[in-house]
């Protein structure tokens, strides 16, 4: 067999089998790409989703969030329990247990691995919240209804404490910022979801640090100990990029794969979508890097397009957007409010539903919709179409937001 034969059929080959490895593979099949397609995956599990983790399967109602793909019928090879160990781009090819794997195209898309807290890795009772492995561990755990101890209180954080309390936990969340969400949220709305813990029953210490854990107790800096049938730890994630470390491809600080406007990385005919990937946004002028669900969605169609025609017009820049389900509450976000000169709340953050608008020289940027949808639809569309808004109309929840341009 020739090289240029053996390249040809070594087709695209893509590393993660999470959502976004798995969206791209759909992506290509979508899009008419009629060669070989190849899954490597780390995990043993059949693919599957990772918002149900913290929701549904964490609390029983719902077994496993295995993708609905048909894998064999779209003639995508599965190579699941496969960890790859190094990428040599000048050879084509990745190195495994198993041996090498050669590709004419590849994408990485092996997403986020969680941090974890200093001292207490090994630590009997000490959980994290990222795989399916980690959800069937914490079933049992919530089942029993221990007291249970959370660090950080960010999405993970809130979204655990959320189902903890369901399962009749006494919890308490620490968190060392002086509010929730503080990397992510501006103050006055982390403040306003803050309240929402005690509303639960749950307790938010803020301000607080963990000095040390220990099996049954949390100690904390100020001297504070609280017991602990269980600890899980929501401090934020990483993109699982180690591996890349001696490949030549270009990593930023934050360890993301730095990929350009089209998700092409610094190697040739090599990808990266999903939570390992950082791209440059010309809408917000940063460069972002997105660990939510549809950006792991959205990506892969412009890999995949890319892949098939070589260089396309289509750059990816999206209007960022996330969901999370907290309290009781459905809360979503779009866009990206850094830079904005204007907040605008529509409602009282006290009452169950109520939203908040930034613009930026009057034009919506990012809006957070709490149990108010339409706020959420209409909002991203006019992010998107960059429309400028009457501040005065959108304070007023009962106009559409649709109906507030300037
Ligand atoms: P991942 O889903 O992390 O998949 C990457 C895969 O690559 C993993 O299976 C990993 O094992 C594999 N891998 C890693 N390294 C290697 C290697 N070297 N070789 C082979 N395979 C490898 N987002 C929202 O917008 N809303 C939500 O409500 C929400 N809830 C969430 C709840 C939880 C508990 C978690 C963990 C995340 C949640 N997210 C949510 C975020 C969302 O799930 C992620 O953004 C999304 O899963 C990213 O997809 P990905 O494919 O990039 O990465």
């Amino acid at each position: 067999m020739s090289e240029q034969t053996e390249q040809t059929q070594s087709g695209v080959v893509i590393v993660g089998a999470g959502m976004a490895g798995v969206q791209t593979a759909v992506a290509l099949r979508e899009q008419g790409y009629t060669g070989p397609v190849t899954l490597l995956g780390a995990e043993p599990h059949q693919p599957y989703d990772r918002p149900p983790l913290s929701k549904a399967v964490l609390l029983g109602k719902a077994e496993d969030s295995a993708f609905d793909v048909d894998f064999e019928g779209l003639d995508i090879r599965l190579r699941l329990g496969t960890e790859v160990t190094g990428l040599r781009a000048g050879a084509r090819e990745l190195d495994t247990e198993v041996g090498p794997v050669p590709y004419e195209a590849l994408v990485l898309a092996t997403g986020a691995e969680p941090l974890t807290l200093p001292g207490s890795e090994g630590v009997r009772g000490v959980h994290l919240l990222r795989t399916l492995d980690d959800a069937a561990r914490l079933r049992p755990v919530l089942a029993a209804a221990p007291a249970v101890v959370v660090v950080g209180a960010g999405w993970i954080g809130a979204e655990f404490a959320t189902a903890a309390r369901e399962a009749g936990c006494a919890v308490t969340v620490v968190e060392a910022a002086d509010r929730v969400l503080a990397g992510a949220l501006p103050a006055e709305v982390g403040e306003a979801m803050g309240r929402w813990y005690a509303q639960a029953g749950a307790t938010l210490l803020t301000g607080a640090r963990v000095a040390s854990v220990e099996p049954g107790r949390v100690l904390l800096s100020d001297g504070r100990e609280l017991p602990a049938g269980a600890v899980i730890v929501g401090i934020g994630a990483r993109p699982a990029t180690a591996w890349l470390a001696d490949s030549g491809i270009d990593l930023g600080p934050d360890g993301s794969v730095t990929a350009d406007a089209w998700l092409r990385t610094s190697l040739e005919d090599v990808y990266a979508v999903g939570d390992c990937a950082s791209f440059p946004s010309a809408r917000y002028g940063t460069r972002l890097l997105v660990h939510h669900w549809d950006n792991a969605l959205q990506g892969p169609r412009v890999v995949a397009a890319d892949i098939l025609s070589g260089g396309t017009d289509r750059a990816y820049d999206p209007v960022p957007y996330f969901w999370s389900e907290q309290f009781g509450r459905f809360v979503q976000y779009a866009g990206h409010h850094d830079g904005a000169d204007e907040t605008v709340w529509r409602g009282d953050p006290a009452d169950p539903a109520w939203s908040v608008c930034w613009l930026r020289d009057g034009v919506l940027v990012a809006v957070l919709a709490v149990g108010r949808p339409r706020d959420l639809a209409q909002g991203r569309r006019l992010i998107e179409s960059g429309t400028a808004l009457d501040p005065a109309k959108v304070a007023d929840p009962a106009t559409p937001l649709k109906s507030a341009a300037a």
